[in-house]
C-alpha cells in the first residue's frame, strides 16, 4: 500500500463518538476515522481501517496459502434450497432470509457449509481428488440479538472460514492439527495471545472442536486458564472452578478471565456430504462420505480485538504487521520552507525504501497533531522540526512504549529495514 499525505485523507478525527456507541474498540474507531456506523452491528471500513483490515485479511490468507488451501470466493446471496436440504433454513436462528419479488426467497451466508459442499462435490470423484482445503474471505450476515461490542460482533462482519474435505479420520486429524498451528501463527504476527480450549464438542457438531481465545475485558466468554502452561476451557463447559488446580500441569490455580472468541476450529465429520448425498469412490471402488472440517476466523472481530487489547488512555496503538502506515511523519513547520522541504525529502526517502508514510502536511498546531497522531496509533512517529533540523537529527518516538530516540536520515532507514 502507498504512503498518503494527511491533508488529503479524506477523513478527519473526531472529540465524540456517537453517544450510542458503548464498545472501547467502535468508540476509539470511529473517532480516529477509520469505520463508519452504519446501524448497530453494522460498520463501513473507511481509508484506514480498509489499510488495516487489508492486512489482517493478507497474513490470514498468506498462513491458510502455506498449509494448502484454496481460496475462493463463494456468493453471500444464497438459493434457499441447500438450506433447506441441511434442515438450517429453520434450525438456523441467525441466518436473514429474503424474499424476492418473485415466488422465490434466499439466505445471506451466515457460514458457507451449503455454498461449498456442492461446490466440492461437483469436482471430487475419487480417493485421489483428496484431501482439499478450501477457504474465501469476506463478508459474513446474522441477525445476531445483541450487538454491543462494536466491530466484535456485527450483523455484517468480515470472516475467513476454510472448511477440509478427507477420505480418512486420521487424515483429518492430521490436517486438524495443521490448521490449529497456523492459527496461533496468525495471532502471533498480530503480537496476541491466544489461547486454545480444551477439546470439546458442541451443538453444532458431537465431535471434536477448539475455540481460539484472547484475554480482554471486551471479550463476551468467560474461561478458565493456567498460567504456568497452555490449559485454557470455556467456564461454560469445564469440569473445574477458579481456584483450583490445573488438572493439565498440577503446578499452578486456574484463573477465571474474560476473553474473546478469536477464532475456532470444527470436525463436522459426514453431516454435509450425507445431507448432499456426496460420496467418492475408494481404492476398493466403494463409496464413500468424505470427513469435512470447518475452521472460522473473524477478520474484523481479530481488528477490533487489537483495538481492546493495546489501546491506551490516548488511543489505538497497533501492532506493526497491521498498522494502516509504518511510520507517522509529523511536520512542525509554522510555514518554515525549510521544515517543509527536509519532510517532503523524509516522505520520499522512506517511501522508496518500501515504507508506508503517512505524512501529517496539514497546517495545525502541534497539539492538535501529537493529539490525533496518538488517536491514530502508527507504531512510529517522526518529527520533523526547526530543531531537528538545527540538530540534523529527527525526533522518533514509538507509540507503543513512548520510547523516543533521535535519529539522522540513514539510520532511520536501517531501523526501519532491518
Ligand atoms: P460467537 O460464539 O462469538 O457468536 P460463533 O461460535 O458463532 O461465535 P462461528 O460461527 O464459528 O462463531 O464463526 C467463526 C468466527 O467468526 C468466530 O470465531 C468469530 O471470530 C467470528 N464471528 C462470529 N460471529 C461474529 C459476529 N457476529 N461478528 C464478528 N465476528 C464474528
Ligand atoms: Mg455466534
Amino acid at each position: 500500500m502507498a504512503s498518503m499525505r494527511q491533508s488529503t485523507l479524506f477523513t478527519k478525527t473526531r472529540k465524540e463518538a456517537p453517544s450510542d456507541e458503548v464498545s472501547k474498540n467502535a468508540q476509539l474507531l470511529i473517532r480516529a476515522g477509520f469505520v463508519h456506523k452504519e446501524m448497530a452491528g453494522v460498520y463501513s471500513y473507511l481509508q484506514l481501517g480498509r489499510r488495516v483490515l487489508t492486512k489482517i485479511e493478507n497474513i490470514i490468507r498468506e498462513e491458510m496459502d502455506k498449509i494448502g488451501g484454496q481460496e475462493l470466493r463463494m456468493s453471500t446471496l444464497h438459493p434457499s434450497e441447500p438450506w433447506k436440504q441441511t434442515g438450517a433454513w429453520d434450525g438456523v436462528d441467525v441466518l436473514f432470509k429474503i424474499q424476492s419479488r418473485t415466488e422465490k426467497e434466499y439466505a445471506l451466508g451466515q457460514s458457507e457449509e451449503e455454498i461449498v459442499t456442492p461446490i466440492a462435490q461437483q469436482y471430487v470423484n475419487s480417493y485421489k481428488d483428496l484431501p482439499i482445503a478450501l477457504y474465501q474471505i469476506g463478508q459474513k450476515y446474522r441477525d445476531e440479538l445483541r450487538a454491543k461490542s462494536g466491530i466484535m460482533r456485527g450483523r455484517e462482519f468480515g470472516m475467513k472460514d476454510m472448511y477440509s474435505f478427507h477420505t480418512t479420520q486420521e487424515d483429518f486429524d492430521r490436517y486438524f492439527e495443521i490448521v490449529k498451528s497456523a492459527y496461533f501463527t496468525i495471532y502471533k504476527r498480530c503480537e496476541l495471545d491466544a489461547k486454545a480450549t480444551e477439546a470439546s464438542g458442541g451443538a453444532f457438531s458431537e465431535k471434536i472442536s477448539y475455540e481460539f481465545m484472547v484475554l480482554t475485558d471486551a471479550g463476551e466468554d468467560d474461561i478458565l486458564y493456567c498460567d504456568k502452561c497452555d490449559y485454557c476451557a470455556n467456564i461454560e463447559v469445564a469440569k473445574n472452578k477458579e481456584g483450583d488446580t490445573c488438572p493439565k500441569c498440577g503446578n499452578s490455580m486456574l484463573k477465571k478471565a474474560k476473553a474473546v472468541e478469536a477464532g475456532n476450529v470444527f470436525d463436522l465429520g459426514q453431516k454435509y456430504p450425507k445431507a448432499f448425498n456426496f460420496t467418492y469412490k475408494a481404492e476398493d471402488g466403494t463409496d464413500h462420505y468424505p470427513i469435512v472440517g470447518c475452521y472460522g476466523m473473524g477478520t474484523t472481530r481479530l481488528m477490533g480485538t487489537l483495538v481492546e487489547v493495546f489501546a491506551d488512555e490516548k488511543g489505538i496503538v497497533w501492532p506493526e504487521a497491521v498498522a494502516p502506515f509504518r511510520v507517522h511523519l509529523v511536520e512542525l513547520g509554522n510555514g518554515n520552507a525549510d521544515v517543509s522541504s527536509e519532510a517532503a525529502e523524509l516522505y520520499r526517502e522512506l517511501t522508496s525504501a518500501g515504507v508506508e508514510v503517512l505524512w501529517d502536511d496539514r497546517d495545525a498546531r502541534a497539539g492538535e497533531k501529537f493529539a490525533d497522531s496518538d488517536l491514530i496509533g502508527i507504531p512510529l512517529r517522526v518529527v520533523v522540526s526547526e530543531k531537528t533540523l538545527a540538530a540534523g537529527k529527527f525526533e522518533c518516538v514509538e507509540r507503543k512504549s513512548k520510547h523516543t530516540t533521535h535519529k539522522s536520515l540513514q539510520e532511520l532507514i536501517g531501523h526501519l529495514t532491518a
